[in-house]
């Protein structure tokens, strides 16, 4: 092995919906997930000190198996019954960190992916998926990416019709979102409104790009504190004016993304944002 590249993109939620909280404590969800071209990128080298190392562009990052990436190395290698290879991962971080996006859960799932690679595909994408249970609830759908319908805690998936081509403006506003009380929140308030992620899943069968993007919806902007609420529906006002087919909020956010099937208008969109707001990214789906 001498160096190994690889991409881990961000995920969006078209819809997330809380179903109940189980015996185990984990919540039964029901999520359809989107890949986006904004990706953090990995490379793995071999290690010049015994063990995992990760380091990161993100200094507040945790280093080695506290990482969510170095926990995937120490999963994957378990789950083969070898011991794990020296490593150094170093993480170039471009999805924003505590945004609803998955960034970390993505890190994880490509080391895997690079892993199995590495070690001659022991795996397939399903094993690597089932393997990736360990590291976290998002790692399996991350694994697998594209479009995809989450159960579980995120871990039982069924591969969709893919969502056709558009751009994405993503926006992820400055205050600091909770998930373990947004949870509690979801388990304490009776929920208005819930996603109809059926009729978006016909839809992405029929290609329906405007009614896909009409039927998003995420649980948690019902249970968000009245001034954060604000904020995200600022931003998907905003993203809606400048000619967004949909916006939604994604995981236990706080950005709010907007699709678009005009990339100039994605442009001007992002545009303004950036003019509010610094954290602003202007992608594509996968
Ligand atoms: P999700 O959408 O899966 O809920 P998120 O986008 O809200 O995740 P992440 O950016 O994945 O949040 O990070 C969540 C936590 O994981 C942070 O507290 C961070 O310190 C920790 N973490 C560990 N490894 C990583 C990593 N490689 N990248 C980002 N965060 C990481």
């Amino acid at each position: 092995m001498d160096e190994f590249t690889i991409q881990a993109p961000a995920k969006l939620n078209l819809t997330l919906d809380v179903l109940g909280r189980r015996e185990d404590g984990y919540h039964d969800l029901k999520m359809v997930m989107q890949s986006i071209t904004l990706a953090d990128r990995l490379t793995l080298r071999p290690g010049r000190a015994p063990g995992i190392q990760v380091s990161s562009s993100f200094h507040f990052l945790p280093t080695g198996e506290k990482n969510l990436a170095g926990k995937a190395a120490v999963c994957f290698y378990q789950a083969l019954g070898r011991p794990a290879r020296d490593l150094d991962i170093s993480i170039t971080k471009h999805v924003p960190v505590c945004a609803g996006m998955a960034g970390g859960s993505s890190d994880a799932a490509a080391v895997l992916r690079a892993l199995n690679r590495l070690e001659g595909d022991p795996f397939s994408p399903e094993e690597l998926a089932h393997v990736g249970e360990a590291v976290g609830s998002d790692v399996p759908y991350c694994v697998l990416g594209c479009t995809a319908l989450a159960q579980g805690r995120g871990e039982v998936l069924t591969p969709l019709s893919p969502l056709p081509h558009c751009w994405v403006v993503a926006c992820k506003p400055d205050f600091p979102v909770s998930t373990p009380e947004l949870f509690a929140r979801i388990d304490s308030c009776r929920i208005r409104r819930r996603p109809d992620a059926d009729g978006l899943m016909a839809a992405l069968e029929q290609g329906d790009l405007m009614e896909v993007a009409r039927r998003m919806y995420n649980v948690f902007e019902d249970v968000l504190p009245e001034r954060q609420l604000a904020r995200v529906a600022d931003i998907k006002n905003t993203l809606i004016q400048q000619g967004a087919l949909g916006a939604n909020m994604s995981g236990t956010g706080p950005t709010a993304f907007g699709l678009f099937s005009s990339q100039s208008q994605a442009q001007a969109a992002y545009d303004v944002l950036k003019q509010r707001y610094q954290e602003v990214f202007l992608a594509e789906t996968v």
